[in-house]
Order: structure tokens, then sequence, then C-alpha cells
């Protein structure tokens, strides 16, 4: 009885134990879930928290790509600019260098070679003793003098009756002149003008040389000079705001000069210098008009850089940088030359146009 009292208290005991253990359990279900909730919460929290950094770090790797991109877009922008900015400077020099062959050009087309050449020529003049006209002078000639067995290659009429007689050579000359001698010269005046030579223009010597030890050089150094005559004309010194240098102007037979010009440059000393043809027209010094000299000029003064009434030299007027000679050619012949360039310029149309005709008289 004793046991079996026992027996159900520790079976009452064990069921109570049971019911609290089963309770306990409970309980410690609901913590752990608890806990589980939490963790899975911080876990959520976690997963989220990567997914923002991935976000993040994924903006900044765009960011970062963004700006080169940008950068390289500013790289490939700043190029284009240069290249462009280089373009727009060749386009320049381009159209310069255009410009000056298309003088150059002119001028070739209007001496009808490629390099100036210059022909070896033997006129004579002939002129009136008293104004006449040049009908008159090719009457006389046809009554007086036959012309078939002369070798004559071109005739010019001048003005007041002058002709101008070209022969083959001067052996031949010299036998017109005989016979207009003979014949004509009551009435007129039989002249050989003075011969032109041609000259060159030599330009770019750093080192001044006195007039022979030049010749010596241009001699002795350049093979198209050695047999040819050879004048100094003038030498001057040429100074700008970065260097100095020389030029000259020399005078040579016909076969040397049209020798030298297909040589473009010569040696000189320790240099190769730049050679042109120096053909030049005559500048007057006080209305900057060509073809004669202030002396005999009539015209009023021109400053060649304000263009107005005095001389050049002491002008404080700021430089126009305008061409006196187009301008007036404009008023007087309404020719719509372009007029923005120097009065001295070689690129003047005003000048080439008396250049060329210089060069025709020439016999170029
Ligand atoms: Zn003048
Ligand atoms: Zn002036
Ligand atoms: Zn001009």
């Amino acid at each position: 009885m004793y046991l079996k009292e026992y027996k159900n208290e520790f079976e009452e005991a064990l069921n109570t134990n049971q019911r609290e253990l089963r309770e306990l359990m409970k309980a410690m279900e609901v913590k752990y879930n608890e806990r589980l909730a939490t963790l899975k919460m911080h876990q959520e929290m976690y997963v989220r928290n990567a997914a923002e950094i991935k976000k993040v770090r994924e903006v900044v790797e765009q960011m970062k790509s963004t700006a080169d991109v940008a950068g390289k877009e500013n790289e490939k922008l700043c190029g284009e600019i240069k290249t462009l900015g280089k373009e727009i400077k060749d386009s320049a020099t381009q159209q310069q260098t255009s410009f000056a062959n298309m003088v150059k050009t002119n001028m070739n087309k209007n001496a009808g070679r490629d390099v100036p050449e210059f022909k070896k020529r033997a006129p004579i003049v002939v002129k009136p003793r008293t104004k006449q006209t040049s009908e008159k002078t090719k009457q006389d000639l046809n009554n007086k003098i036959n012309p078939n067995e002369l070798k004559i290659t071109d005739i010019k009429t001048g003005q007041n009756g002058v002709m101008i007689i070209e022969s083959v050579n001067v052996d031949e000359r010299d036998k017109i002149k005989e016979i207009m001698d003979t014949n004509i010269s009551d009435g007129y005046e039989i002249k050989i003008p003075r011969d032109y030579k041609p000259k060159l223009f030599i330009t770019g010597m750093s080192l001044g040389k006195c007039n022979d030890e030049l010749i010596e050089c241009l001699k002795k150094q350049n093979q198209c000079l050695e047999k040819g005559e050879v004048k100094i004309i003038r030498q001057y010194n040429v100074k700008n705001k970065n260097n100095s240098y020389y030029n000259a102007i020399i005078e040579v037979d016909e076969e040397s000069f049209n020798n030298t010009l297909k040589c473009d440059k010569l040696n000189i000393g320790w240099e190769r210098c730049k050679v042109y043809d120096g053909v030049d027209v005559t500048t007057c010094f006080k209305c900057k008009g060509y073809n004669h000299k202030a002396a005999e000029c009539k015209n009023d003064e021109v400053c060649a850089k304000c263009l107005g009434n005095h001389k050049s030299t002491g002008c404080v007027n700021p430089p126009i940088n305008k061409c006196i000679n187009c301008i007036k050619s404009n008023e007087k012949l309404k020719l719509g030359l372009d007029i923005n360039h120097q009065c001295k310029s070689r690129q003047c149309p005003v000048y080439l146009k008396h250049l060329n005709a210089k060069k025709q008289r020439l016999g170029y």
C-alpha cells in the first residue's frame, strides 16, 4: 500500500514533470522561434544590406566608368578641336600656297614656261626725226628697204612712229642697221638699245660679303655660273624682329640666267640660298606708283603705312594694310581688285600686271 501510494505519487510527479517538461519545451520552442525569427530578421537585414552595398558598388563602378568615358570623351573632343585647328591652319597655309601658286602659274602662263627663260635679243629702234604715225614709218620702210633678204623675227610699233625691229642675231642686226643707215638715216635715227642683262635676286645669306668675295663664291661653288658673266648690282642687309640676313641682285648672261633658275638654289659658303628672277618694276618713293621715279613724279605724296598725304618715314598712324595702287585702279577702271595688302606687296595684282608687261618688253 505504501508502495502503491508512492507509485501514484510518483506517477503524478512524473505526469507533472512530463507536463512541465512539455511546457518547458513549448516555452523553449517559443524562445527558439523568437531567436530564430530574430536571426532570420538579421539574416534578411544582412542580405538586404549586402544587396544595398552591391548596388552602391555598382553605382560607384558605373560612376567611375562614366567618369572614364567622360574623360575619354573630353580627350576625344580636345583631339577633335586640335585636328580642326590644324585643319584650319593647314587650309589657311594651303590657301596661301595656292594663292602663291596661282600668282606663280599666272606669271608662268604669261611667260609661257615653267621657269622664266631669257631669250637673246637683237633689236633695232627706228625713230623718226619728227613725230609721225607708225603708218608713215611703215610706208617709208616699204619704199626704201626690201625685207625679203633680212632675217627679221619680230616687229613692234611704239609711240610717235617709232618701230622696234627684232632680228635673229647680232650679226644680222648689224647688217640691217647698215642698210637702214644708208637708206633712211636722213628721216630716221637708227639706234641699237643698250643690252638688257637679266638679273637674279639671291636671298637669305647669313653673312655679308664684299662683291669680289661673293662673285668668287658664286662662280666657284655653282656649276651654272662657272663660266658665266657675273656682276653684282647691289647687296643689302635685311633686318626684322627675329633675324638678319643679306640679299643680292646680280646681273648675268642669258645662259647663266636660264641655268641658274633651273637650279632654284645657289651654294654660297656653307649655305644654299634661294634664287629668283631679279626683274623688278620701278616703284616711286613719293606716290608709291609704278614705272616712274620720285624725281619725275607729278602725283601727291602717299604714306605707305596709312595712305595719308605725307612721307612714310616718321608716320605715327596705325598701319592700315591697304594698297594705294589697287585702290586707284579700282576707282579709275572699276576692276574690283582686292585692296587688302601692303603697297609694296609682290602679290599686288597691279604690280604683277606691270611686271609681266616689263618681262614681255625684255624678251622673256
Ligand atoms: Zn610717283
Ligand atoms: Zn602715314
Ligand atoms: Zn595692290
